[in-house]
């Protein structure tokens, strides 16, 4: 639905042409991704009324049903954004304002103040990287005006914010659980104060449950982890290739196949919306280990957080990683990134850029912070499963494209 200028057209057939990342970008399954006694930590996970749907982006659909969203009805949504956070506005109809963000990464409170009138309903705040906003304050805002408040928690599935868990103080709170676990397929909506017993979802399909299960194994072989797995999954793997071929030369069954958030895409498919995550992606989710999850994101932003303190030309996006805090990613400030983002994909870099795309009209005139981080932070990422020496190989890679430039 996103309208796209000709410029990202352009970007975004040369980044369909780029190789692979060598290192995997997001969590791929393991032996030790599953505890063998449930472990747990603080997060959105904890909150009282949980629906298990296939996307973040149909989780926000879903909130901005509940709360009986109207076409005309004003959402103030973040100008460092991604589109497919805005699709379920538009999808409703609804129109999408976009407040600003300061340079401490935080919702522009003063700005917010300014654009609130009678038709605003809602209002999104997104805890970039894992990092936290000052919710207390932002709910407090919401109460003292009487609108929504949603939470964002795509990169934000673990931590405590202002003595709860994340996400629990919104009316509806969001997440994406393909961030932080190693599955194909995932969005939660959460509440701690709402019902949402009522929301009807409903089985995606043998085809996709099929998919969503061998597609988590074959991403960790292509990862070369689970080698001994490789000669028992060749045949499943094989009919499962065939299944997909022949459902899809079968129009009527189009939206059977997967969403476009599994594979990485922006799209938004309201036939997704009210679709029920795959039974894999919600085992693996009930049975993940989520103290070594935490530890082990931890450890990784730490060690990365290291190794690019006295590098020239970048800088650690946040100066400190809270104690209550579990990182999506490391975000890196790159002082010239148009240089060398390209170039690092080229060599297989797995680096992203959030908000690279920004919802058509949002420039310099109504954020220019915005659209400055959506350039110059590039995500590294610092998930559970990666290995050292994939983390070192990362490191260096950055490291030599960086010092060439500076030369
Ligand atoms: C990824 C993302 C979403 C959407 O999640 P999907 O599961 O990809 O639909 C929403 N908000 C933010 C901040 C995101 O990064």
């Amino acid at each position: 639905m996103a309208c796209l200028s000709a410029e990202q057209i352009d970007l975004k057939a040369q980044y369909a042409l780029l190789p692979k990342p060598r290192i995997p970008v997001s969590p791929v399954l393991s032996s030790h991704a599953l505890g063998i006694a449930k472990t747990s930590a603080p997060g959105l996970l904890n909150l009282t009324n949980i629906r298990y749907v296939t996307s973040g982006r149909s989780a926000i659909a879903l909130a901005l049903k509940e709360l009986n969203i109207c076409p005309g009805d004003k959402i103030l949504m973040p100008a460092y954004h991604c589109t497919s956070m805005i699709d379920p506005v538009i999808w409703l109809k609804a129109i999408p304002s976009f407040y600003q963000i300061t340079e401490a990464v935080e919702v522009d409170l003063s700005n917010l103040r300014q654009m609130i009138d009678e038709k605003t309903k809602a209002l999104l705040v997104t805890h970039y990287f894992g990092f936290h906003q000052p919710i207390a304050r932002l709910r407090a805002f919401c109460d003292e005006n009487h609108i929504a408040l949603i939470e964002d928690c795509a990169h934000a599935l673990f931590g405590t914010n202002d003595g709860l868990p994340i996400g629990g103080y919104g009316d509806y709170s969001v997440a994406s659980s393909m961030k932080f676990l190693p599955v194909y397929d995932g969005g939660i909506l959460a509440s701690s104060n709402n019902e949402i017993s009522g929301i009807k979802t409903i089985s995606a399909g043998p085809l996709f449950e099929i998919k969503a299960a061998l597609n988590m194994v074959e991403k960790a072989i292509e990862y070369g982890r689970l080698s001994l797995l490789k000669p028992f999954i060749k045949w499943p793997l094989a009919l499962k290739d065939m299944l997909w071929k022949f459902a899809k030369s079968d129009e009527q069954n189009k939206s059977n196949l997967g969403p476009a958030s599994s594979d990485g895409g922006y799209g938004f498919d309201p036939a997704w919306v009210s679709k029920k995550m795959s039974l894999a992606s919600k085992y693996v989710l009930k049975h993940a280990n989520q103290e070594r999850l935490v530890e082990k994101r931890r450890k990784n932003y730490a060690l990365l957080e290291k190794a690019f303190s006295n590098v020239d030309g970048v800088t650690s996006l946040y100066s400190k990683l809270p104690d209550n805090v579990v990182p999506y990613v490391f975000p890196l400030l790159v002082h010239e990134p148009e240089a060398i983002f390209i170039e690092l994909k080229q060599l297989g870099v797995p680096i992203l850029r959030f908000g690279e795309f920004l919802w058509d009209g949002v420039d310099e005139s109504v954020c220019p912070v915005s659209v400055n981080l959506s350039r110059r932070v590039f995500q590294l990422p610092c998930h559970q499963e990666l290995k050292l020496k994939e983390l070192e190989w990362m490191v260096e890679m950055i490291k030599n494209v960086l010092q060439q430039k500076h030369h």
